[in-house]
């Protein structure tokens, strides 16, 4: 059966772009994995506050499903939108900084559902190239025309703005924190330009939720640019430790959310449990900016570790950091040989990234040990000298 998929796959594999699923047999503390029988310090995971495996967002879980059961029964607007949802919104609108917030299953969700709501045939979306694959899918189902402009190139984005038909609705899309090169969207000059070429502007926080600002609500709230963000976008599935993805802004806009966004509207309500943990991680959140900022810190000592041996570690400012490699063999052999090592860190190739700009990825977490990390430093180091890829 198959043969056509059996050629594609074939195709993949000799491009050394076949990917194969490998199972955690087991979650041990300090941010680690046991994968084949080895334990690895997971360098690859987005729990960067170490909340998924926290006891209090357990038995938040645990609690809310005693109370509501397992499931929400139906989508939001039939009967699934339980007393737990609405609480959650308003904790989140609250933790945001904004009117109010609308929870969608997924992160992936929310952007396919808020971006073909808003946007239509006849519009523009302004897209940078780095922009989650999520983003993507939204912008082709709006059927929006789409101006992608290069990475963080506000020059190439004004000329695109300029030469753009007048008259049509405008919207500008940037990740805050980008995932594959771990560096920040120039934030305030993006709001210049939107409001300039009367834009509306939306953030993906994915990355930033939890992380950045003094709140941990973002990079806008970072900048004190709350008010100027027009669609704030993000995710309880990384530093907040479970599941779903929220967009955060004017009541009008979630009032209309609520009416037009099919992956809301047609999908099932995210489950209690799920809810109960992520209002316990809004919570620790913002009570505990420690976390956040130790692991800002930490990153920032690797991120120079890295850099003083010869790493390229491209723009990266936060927990994100990448290693450009370059063509995708020796990369997937600087992965395999540091997983021999007893670190798990993700080779990323295209098309998740450009051709030519594969990288190894490490993304840390505050459920890291310091002393596995200066240690972890250490063997990428002499593993990057062993392949002649660093000095
Ligand atoms: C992970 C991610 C998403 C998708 O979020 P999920 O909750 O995992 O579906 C969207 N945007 C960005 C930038 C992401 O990194």
């Amino acid at each position: 059966m198959f043969p056509e998929l059996a050629q594609e796959l074939a195709a993949l594999e000799a491009q050394a772009l076949r990917r194969r699923l490998q199972v955690v047999e087991e979650v041990l503390p300090g941010g680690k994995v046991r994968v084949a029988g080895q334990v690895l310090l997971n360098l690859s995971s987005n729990d960067y506050l170490g909340l998924a495996q926290d006891p209090r967002l357990i038995a938040a879980a645990q609690a809310a499903a005693a109370r509501w059961g397992v499931g929400s029964g139906a989508s939001r607007l039939v009967v699934g939108h339980l007393g737990l949802h609405e609480a959650v919104e308003a904790d989140l609108a609250a933790f945001k900084g904004t009117e109010a917030a609308v929870i969608f299953s997924t992160g992936y969700m929310a952007n396919v559902g808020v971006i073909a709501a808003l946007m239509g045939p006849g519009d523009i979306i302004f897209s940078d190239r780095l922009n989650h694959a999520s983003i993507m899918d939204g912008i082709k189902l709006s059927g929006a025309a789409l101006q992608r402009f290069p990475h963080r190139d506000l020059n190439r984005l004004e000329k695109i703005f300029k030469q753009a038909p007048a008259g049509k609705r405008r919207l500008l899309i940037t990740d805050s924190v980008f995932s594959v090169d771990g560096d920040l969207a120039p934030l305030k000059e993006l709001v210049e330009l939107k409001e300039r070429h009367g834009a509306w502007l939306m953030i993906d926080e994915a990355h930033a939720t939890g992380v950045l600002g003094p709140g941990g609500a973002g990079l806008a709230q970072a900048l004190g640019l709350t008010g100027a963000v027009d669609i704030h976008m993000g995710t309880f599935s990384k530093a907040l430790g479970s599941l779903g993805g929220y967009v955060a802004g004017a009541r009008r806009l979630i009032d209309y959310l609520h009416n037009r966004a099919r992956s809301f509207i047609y999908s099932t309500a995210l489950p209690p449990p799920v809810l109960g943990a992520i209002q316990a991680a809004l919570q620790i959140v913002q009570e505990e900016p420690e976390r956040r900022l130790n692991l800002l810190e930490n990153a920032a000592k690797f991120r120079r570790g890295l850099q003083a041996a010869g790493f390229d570690t491209l723009g990266s400012e936060t927990q994100i950091i990448p290693v450009l490699v370059g063509k995708n063999e020796p990369t997937l052999k600087f992965a395999a040989a540091l997983r021999q090592r007893g670190l798990m860190a993700v080779a990323l190739r295209p098309p998740t990234v450009p051709p030519g700009k594969a990288r190894v990825r490490f993304s840390l977490s505050a459920a890291h040990r310091e002393e596995d990390l200066s240690r972890a430093l250490e063997t990428i180091v002499e593993t990057g000298r062993d392949l002649g890829l660093a000095r």
